[in-house]
């Protein structure tokens, strides 16, 4: 079996805490161990990126050739699209051609934030006669970031790559579920050239290394991406010596279905919008909301295409949803089903564990369209980060919006509709982060991301991201 450790001042070893398995979520068999760090390799690891965010000369390093280490880790992260994404499958239970499409996705953002190096720029600011003030954009220095199991290749890449375009030195505390293909991402970019110490990953656990790391004073700046209640408690423990915090959080992310909407595409787009990767994405479109006079079609059109999706291993090139990420996941979220159904949820479709005898050692639930479930209830407002989804009706523009934005989550919301002004009315109106309109897709490397409410602070991604990893300074020179 495959032994993973930790990445700490350009060396992969084994680190000092428990060794445990890594399972495959389709089959429930392990397939690698990881040997974990413990608080002394953290705090080797924060001592590593202390030392190199003052001597390595990362920061200091022309632009160009910082974007040229960061390039060379895009070319190879698509060189190696097929075994990562192989990789990633595994670890994860998502389909590989899902999968081998996020490595692409993450070679992206290195080669976006690459181009990004070189327009750093400060600004002057006019003061009158006798003073000169220009400002400059700087590193933190050490950042600390945390990452969850869902999608680690994109997720990490995304602060990974801001943040070292920005001139930092990074520790990285992965998912202790899914740390494989942020361990690869710090040997690639070490074999790319980023000298020893600017990029350190330490899997562990969470409650002990994550907090750890956000305490730590040489710690300047936290980049979070997981659940909103984690979230809270990084914001305070950061608190205790000011880093500066962002978040990437949860979200109960709404479609709105009007009835001037191309209905098969809200369809074709809805079902992958709710149902990849099993549903576990802060940005499941898992509320559905569909107006009176098209809700009879919409289910019966949303209940065929769900039904249509194949179950199975990440590697059968039919299956179009894998299993949940472990045992405790699927507990959950059979627990979220048990209530809804208790307080009167009618289940359109799925609602349970298949029966079918090859999926039974996998952590899978069937996709599961419930309705007649209430707004306020547990299932319409909380996140499952499973493959249940909540459709409801309503009957006004401006009932849509005041139930889409009755959440206290803000991450993404997706409107279909044919009219023009509707959707930009809509989009306006809306409290989240991210709208899209006729299509799914929210998150892309030129443009931020993040949420509004509980959904998290700052942003990833677009010139925005690269700014969550840059402090100002402000310069008055008298003349
Ligand atoms: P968690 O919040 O449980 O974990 C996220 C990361 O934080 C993991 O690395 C975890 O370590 C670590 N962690 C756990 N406890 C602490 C702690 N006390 N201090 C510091 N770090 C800690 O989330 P999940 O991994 O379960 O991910 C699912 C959640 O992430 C969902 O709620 C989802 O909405 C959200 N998410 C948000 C995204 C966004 O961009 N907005 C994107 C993807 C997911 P360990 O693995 O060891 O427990």
């Amino acid at each position: 079996m495959d032994q993973y450790g930790i990445f700490v001042d350009g060396v992969s070893r084994p680190g000092r805490g428990e060794i445990y398995p890594l399972v495959e979520p389709w089959s429930g068999e392990p397939f690698a161990e990881v040997a974990q760090g413990d608080e002394s390799d953290l705090d080797a690891a924060i001592a590593a990126a202390s030392n190199a965010a003052s001597r390595s000369g990362w920061e200091r390093l022309e632009p160009i050739r910082r974007a040229s280490v960061l390039s060379a880790c895009s070319d190879q992260l698509r060189a190696r699209v097929d075994d990562l994404g192989a990789l990633e499958a595994r670890n994860v239970g998502r389909p590989v051609a899902e999968t081998k499409r996020n490595v692409e996705l993450a070679a992206d953002a290195f080669a976006y934030f690459a181009s990004l190096t070189t327009h750093i720029r400060g600004s002057t600011i006019p003061m009158g006669p006798g003073l000169f003030d220009y400002t400059l954009r700087e590193p933190y220095g050490v950042c600390g970031l945390i990452t969850p199991w869902n999608n680690p290749i994109v997720l990490s890449s995304w602060k990974i790559a801001a943040g070292l375009a920005a001139g930092n030195a990074l520790v990285v505390k992965p998912a202790s579920a899914t740390p494989l293909s942020v361990l690869v991402i710090g040997e690639i970019l070490h074999e790319c050239g980023l000298p020893a110490g600017q990029l350190n990953i330490v899997p562990g656990p969470g409650s002990t290394l994550g907090n750890r790391l956000v305490e730590s004073s040489e710690v300047a700046k936290v980049s979070f991406t997981g659940s909103t209640q984690t979230g809270i408690g990084i914001i305070q423990r950061a608190a205790g010596h000011m880093a500066k915090v962002s978040l990437e959080l949860g979200g109960k992310s709404p479609s709105l279905v009007f009835s001037d909407a191309d209905l098969e595409l809200a369809l074709s787009g809805s079902v992958p919008a709710m149902f990849s990767n099993a549903g576990q994405m802060c940005t499941a479109r898992s509320r559905v909301l569909v107006q009176d006079s098209v809700f009879d079609a919409f289910m019966d059109g949303f209940v065929k295409h769900v039904s249509a999706i194949k179950l199975g291993s990440p590697f059968d090139p039919d299956v179009g949803m894998g299993p949940v990420i472990s045992r405790a996941q699927q507990e959950q979220v059979l627990g979220f089903l048990d209530r809804a159904t208790a307080a009167g949820a009618s289940v359109r479709h799925g609602g349970g564990i298949p029966a079918h005898p090859d999926l039974a050692k996998g952590f899978f639930v069937e996709p599961t369209i419930l309705t007649d479930v209430e707004p306020d209830s547990e299932v319409s407002t909380e996140e499952v980060f499973g493959p249940v989804v909540v459709v409801d009706r309503f009957s006004t523009e401006e009932q849509a919006v005041e139930r889409a934005n009755a959440s206290p989550y803000g991450l993404t919301a997706t409107v279909w509709t044919r009219d023009l002004g509707r959707a930009h009315r809509v989009a306006a109106a809306l409290r989240v982060g991210t709208v899209t309109v006729n299509t799914t897709k929210v998150s892309y490397v030129y443009a931020p991301f993040g949420g509004y409410k509980a959904s998290g602070l700052g942003r990833e991604l677009g010139l925005e991201g690269l700014d969550e990893f840059l402090q100002v300074k402000n310069v008055v020179i008298g003349l």
